[in-house]
């Protein structure tokens, strides 16, 4: 789950981490008043679910009333288009203004999990400000990383080698370490996935202040953490990954393919994979229905795969244990005839009224293919992509 900006700035204080003053608002009428509190020197700020938004034009200094209002008013109720976002862009509900801060100096400052080394990792430069994308292309040698250890946190040392990396002057070490242990442990506490703050930025009076942030937190343990499952903002989610998560249905998208398939379980979704490419095609994408499932909830499912453009062919394999294989097969039929679907489907249907299922998909004078197992289905795959040639 994502957080705004100002979310992730309102937690980043509750662990006494410095942030600018600054307030958030959905219209335009206290623009003013808060131009004003700021003195004329404020950054305005669209606050969307993605990155790159000051290249973007979705972030602006300003220095007088008029021009901020002007520049609030183009963002408010407008979509923002960034590199991250795709042509549509995502709508801007809510901006923050902030008193602008005079900067020395910026740095890059991140915690993210790294699954090889199974441990959180501090990733940090002393090129804040730029994407960390272009740093590591362009000067890889600017970003280091500190394994932390996940039962004992930083060690000090570690912490003395970032601030000598980031070249932290003398006076300020002390509060600069102070803030490294206070990210790590809202990292921990709160189940995040990603803390990054681009820019950290020490000032021309020597404070450190975190000028932007972006939290993720992990969608498999935000149920423990009610207080901010409240702040997920459904309006800034694509159609697909809304209907994704109400269906709560894992959809992952591949690139190259022309098979989508439709699983139940992660594990079978590996399997189905392996045979499809042993099948001598490619996954287009893969959509894991989960363990429990109702027709809705696989009409929805078939509808995600099928508004994938590139599927010629869909490949279903369930193994129906809670999810009943009728009930699947229900959905399948139905969803293909609201939508009008001409693609091809292989079905590979073992478990939970399995005949019942198949025999429903068998009568239904669609273009369906049951085969007896994967074996079988791959057999199908094959002579279905090379008779299509
Ligand atoms: P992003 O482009 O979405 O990452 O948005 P940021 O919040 O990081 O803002 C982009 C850039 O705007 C920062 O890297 C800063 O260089 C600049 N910026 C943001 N706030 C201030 C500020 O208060 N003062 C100054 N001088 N620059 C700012
Ligand atoms: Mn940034």
């Amino acid at each position: 789950m994502n957080l705004h900006e100002y979310q992730s700035k309102q937690l980043l204080s509750d662990y006494n981490i410095p942030t600018p003053n600054g307030y958030v608002i959905s219209s335009l009428e206290l623009v003013k008043k808060y131009i004003a509190e700021f003195e004329n020197s404020a950054v305005i700020k669209a606050q969307v679910h993605t990155g790159g938004r000051g290249k973007a034009g979705g972030v602006k200094m300003v220095t007088s009333e008029i021009e901020a209002y002007n520049f609030a008013e183009n963002l408010l109720g407008k979509n923002l288009v960034t590199h991250q976002t795709g042509s549509k862009g995502i709508k801007v509900n809510q901006i923050l203004i902030e008193e602008a801060s005079k900067i020395e100096r910026e740095i890059y400052l991140s915690i993210i999990i790294d699954n090889t080394v199974s441990s959180p990792v501090i990733i940090t430069s002393i090129e804040g400000g730029m994407d960390i994308e272009d740093v590591s292309k362009l000067m890889p040698e600017k970003i280091k990383t500190t394994i932390c250890s996940p039962l004992l946190g930083i060690s000090n040392y570690k912490i003395r080698q970032i601030c000598k990396d980031l070249e932290i002057p003398e006076n300020l070490k002390n509060e600069f370490s102070q803030i490294v242990l206070s990210l790590y442990k809202l990292f921990i506490k709160n189940d995040c996935t990603l803390i990054e703050i681009n820019p950290l930025v020490i000032t021309k009076d020597e404070k450190i202040i975190a000028l932007d942030a972006k939290i993720n937190i992990d969608d498999d343990a935000v149920f423990r953490h009610p207080s901010l499952k409240k702040l997920e903002d459904k309006s800034q989610m694509s159609p697909l990954e809304a209907l994704t998560n109400k269906y709560d249905l894992s959809y992952v998208k591949l690139e190259k393919g022309k098979v989508g398939c439709m699983v139940n379980g992660a594990g079978l979704a590996m399997a189905t994979m392996d045979l499809t490419k042993w099948a001598g095609a490619e996954p287009a994408n893969f959509l894991d229905i989960g363990g429990s499932a109702n027709e809705e909830k696989i009409i929805a499912a078939f509808k995600i795969i099928i508004e994938d453009k590139d599927v010629e062919i869909i490949l279903v394999n369930l193994f129906a244990g809670i999810a009943r294989a009728d009930v699947v097969a229900t959905g399948i039929v139905k969803a293909s005839k609201e939508t009008s679907s001409k693609i091809p489907l292989v079905v590979v249907m073992r478990g939970t009224n399995s005949e019942e299922g198949l025999s429903i998909l068998n009568n239904s004078n669609l273009d369906i293919i049951s085969a007896s197992d994967l074996e079988h289905a791959a057999i199908i795959l094959k002579e279905k992509i090379s008779g299509g040639k």
